[in-house]
């Protein structure tokens, strides 16, 4: 079981004044690298998500890098089935280091965040072109997106809606406290 307890206890949700990937300014911000970083939360996350996606009957898992790797793997491990992960060249998601998906293999596509759902969609996009089939969508955090985000089922372990702002009516901003990028500084990738 993933909570937000888990979050907060490994320092995954963090409370500042942030801008995020999308622009807009948040007081929370969710780092779930720091969840990660204890393998044995990545792999009960990854049980539990595997769980939820079972029914769906993946014969493989895919996620887009940085972000889906770590989580998108304890899937894959969970439901004893291969994984590979999509990086982006020329601003395209594509599958290097020989990773291959077969014409017509079900494909689960595994995320840590969906923000926008921006990644996980322009994956869909790409395995569907190689002539697999993406048969669901997961994620450990889902920040607002609603469950017809996606054109196949979406599963997430946690739902949490954070307050956002533009700059403009961003009250942090009023208030003239400084702010963060933690997406520029820690590395995360835009969901
Ligand atoms: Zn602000």
């Amino acid at each position: 079981m993933t909570t937000l307890a888990d979050f907060e206890s490994t320092g995954a949700l963090l409370t500042g004044h942030f801008r995020l990937s999308s622009g807009r300014h948040s007081e929370r911000y969710l780092q779930c690298a720091r969840l990660l970083q204890w393998p044995q939360r990545a792999g009960a996350a990854g049980r539990a998500l595997a769980r939820a996606l079972a029914d769906f009957s993946p014969s493989a898992v895919v996620s887009p890098a940085m972000g889906g790797v770590i989580i998108g793997h304890e899937v894959a491990r969970a439901l004893s089935v291969p994984f590979a992960f999509a990086e982006r060249q020329d601003g395209a998601f594509t599958l290097r280091r020989g990773f291959r998906v077969e014409p017509g293999a079900s494909i689960a596509i595994v995320e840590d965040v969906f923000t926008t759902g921006r990644s996980t969609r322009e994956v869909m996009e790409m395995i569907e072109t190689l002539g697999a089939g993406v048969v669901a969508v997961g994620s450990i955090v889902n920040r607002g997106l609603p469950p017809d985000a996606f054109r196949v089922p979406s599963r997430s372990l946690l739902t949490v809606q954070v307050p956002s702002w533009t700059a403009e009516e961003c009250p942090l901003c009023a208030r003239g406290v400084s702010i963060d990028t933690p997406g520029s500084r820690w590395g995360q990738v835009e969901s």
